[in-house]
């Protein structure tokens, strides 16, 4: 089967977040399977795009409105990344060096799917399914099923992942004649709430729609930012599939961004080398419990709200815990997280930033991992946690509630209901009464260490998935 990924992100060439490292790793595993998974990304100015070689397999040209953009599209020559990788290059639009947050984020993205399409059109074969990865993709299965540019592809299933219905890249109608010409007739494919909606438009025009977890689905029919009534109609042709996580990638035993490498043999040795350096690096102690937090930090992942449970935490205890935060997002946050060090020294540090190395070392050396998500469509942060037998300390929602259980019901993880300040800071307290047991500690980190989150069953509920015709 021939499946042709289309997304914003892709792990190690561009990763914002979890979007990166599922479509870094899905398609490597659906390889894996026998079938032939290729990735199509923007071509940003990422170090990657510098520093591998490409074939250029496509020249072309995009017009949005007025102004006519050179496309070039290029292809990966190694395929060390265990898939095809096609980055196209729009000069002018794409090639900048981050993934998003530009004014004209909305032309860049319906540039860059107008661009593959055009190049897809142009093949002489047809793709089995045409898999699009949220909103900056999600007008891909309208334009293959209605621009008369792209007849040729209009039979070619296709296939929606919501990994966030949060963000959802509306935009005004007068921007209608950015698209490839359509029946006008159709337009309502393409509009929710009085404006164009590319995830509402692919959730109404993909074969099928899947969320990154089955709690997730039941969710966003009740609470989607606006799609509820959407997701709840679309249902039929919907299904949660859990992420996995890229066991290669991450990997205790040879990750070489680790201080020390470890299994679950030896994991006590192990991450206690790994927490003596990182507590080293950010002066705090050893041989107290380290809880910690990777993420973005936006409301969220509950994220408004660290700042006053740290502040709780460090207070109650009495000097009895370390915390270190690693993240970036909202500037106030960034600012309150930053200034705690100033009154907890020696027992809380914040990394304000991205560091893809730097969330290893603190999956590694950590004891416990915070995720008091609002929302939370699957989260990864969990499983790596889980892998390098660090406890996540999670809010039963999404994929957080699919993937944690709590060890009072015999799990092995500690779970609260509410994203609240209360909750995290009791849930903090349960976790320093499980670290005081030594004994279940250890018992817990070599279970968690062996449970196994890897792409290999999702991979194939995806490909079982394809079988659309
Ligand atoms: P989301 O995609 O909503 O941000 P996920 O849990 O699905 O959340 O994935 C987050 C990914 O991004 C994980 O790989 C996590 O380690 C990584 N990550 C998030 N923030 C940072 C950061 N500041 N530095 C390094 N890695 C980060």
């Amino acid at each position: 089967m021939e499946i042709i990924h289309f997304s914003a992100e892709c792990y190690p060439v561009a990763k914002v977040g979890g979007l990166g490292d599922v479509v870094g790793a899905l398609p490597k595993y659906q390889n894996k399977l026998g079938h032939v998974a290729k990735v199509v990304i923007p071509a940003y100015q990422t170090k990657f795009f510098q520093q591998h070689e490409f074939e250029v397999v496509y020249d072309g040209w995009v017009k949005l409105d007025f102004t006519n953009y050179q496309v070039r599209i290029f292809r990966e020559l190694t395929n060390k990344l265990g898939f095809d990788l096609y980055l196209v290059h729009i000069a002018g639009l794409l090639d900048r060096e981050k993934v998003y947050g530009y004014h004209d984020d909305v032309s860049r993205f319906l540039a860059f799917q107008i661009a593959a399409l055009d190049w897809m059109a142009q093949w002489e074969h047809l793709p089995d399914v045409v898999h699009c990865h949220d909103h900056h993709t999600g007008l891909i299965p309208f334009m293959m099923g209605n621009c008369f540019n792209y007849t040729k592809l209009n039979q070619v299933p296709t296939v929606l992942t919501i990994h966030n219905a949060q963000y959802q890249g509306q935009f005004g109608w007068d921007k209608l004649y950015y698209l490839p010409p359509y029946d006008l007739w159709n337009s309502s494919k393409l509009d929710w709430g009085g404006a164009i909606n590319p995830l509402a438009a692919a959730i109404k025009c993909a074969w099928r729609v899947t969320t990154v977890s089955p709690s997730y689905l039941d969710e966003i029919s009740h609470v989607a930012n606006g799609l509820e009534n959407l997701l709840a109609q679309e249902r039929g042709k919907s299904a949660g599939i859990l992420n996995g996580i890229d066991n290669e990638v991450w990997n205790p035993q040879k990750d070489p961004m680790l201080f020390k490498n470890f299994n679950s043999r030896t994991v006590e040795s192990g991450k206690k080398a790994n927490k003596e350096e990182l507590c080293r690096v950010f002066n705090l102690d050893p041989n107290k419990p380290l809880f910690t937090f990777i993420g973005r930090l936006v409301d969220e992942k509950g994220a408004d709200l660290l700042p006053e449970i740290c502040y709780q935490a460090l207070a109650q205890s009495q000097g009895e815990i370390n915390i270190l935060m690693l993240g970036s997002g909202d500037p106030g946050v960034e600012d309150r997280l930053n200034e705690i060090t100033q009154h907890h020294p020696g027992h809380y540090n914040a990394y304000i930033g991205y560091n893809e190395s730097l969330s290893h070392q603190i999956y590694a050396g950590a004891d416990f991992l915070l995720m008091p998500s609002r929302v939370e469509p699957c989260g990864l942060n969990q499983m790596y946690a889980l892998r390098y037998g660090t406890i996540p300390i999670v809010r039963r929602i999404g994929g957080l509630k699919d993937t944690v259980i709590d060890i009072g019901d015999g799990g092995f993880g500690i779970c609260h209901d509410q994203t609240s300040i209360w909750d995290v800071v009791h849930a903090i307290g349960r976790a320093y009464a499980l670290y005081l047991n030594q004994k279940k500690m250890k018992e817990i980190r070599k279970f968690i260490m062996a449970l196994d989150h890897s792409w290999d069953s999702a991979a194939q509920q995806y490909i079982d998935l394809y079988q659309l015709k």
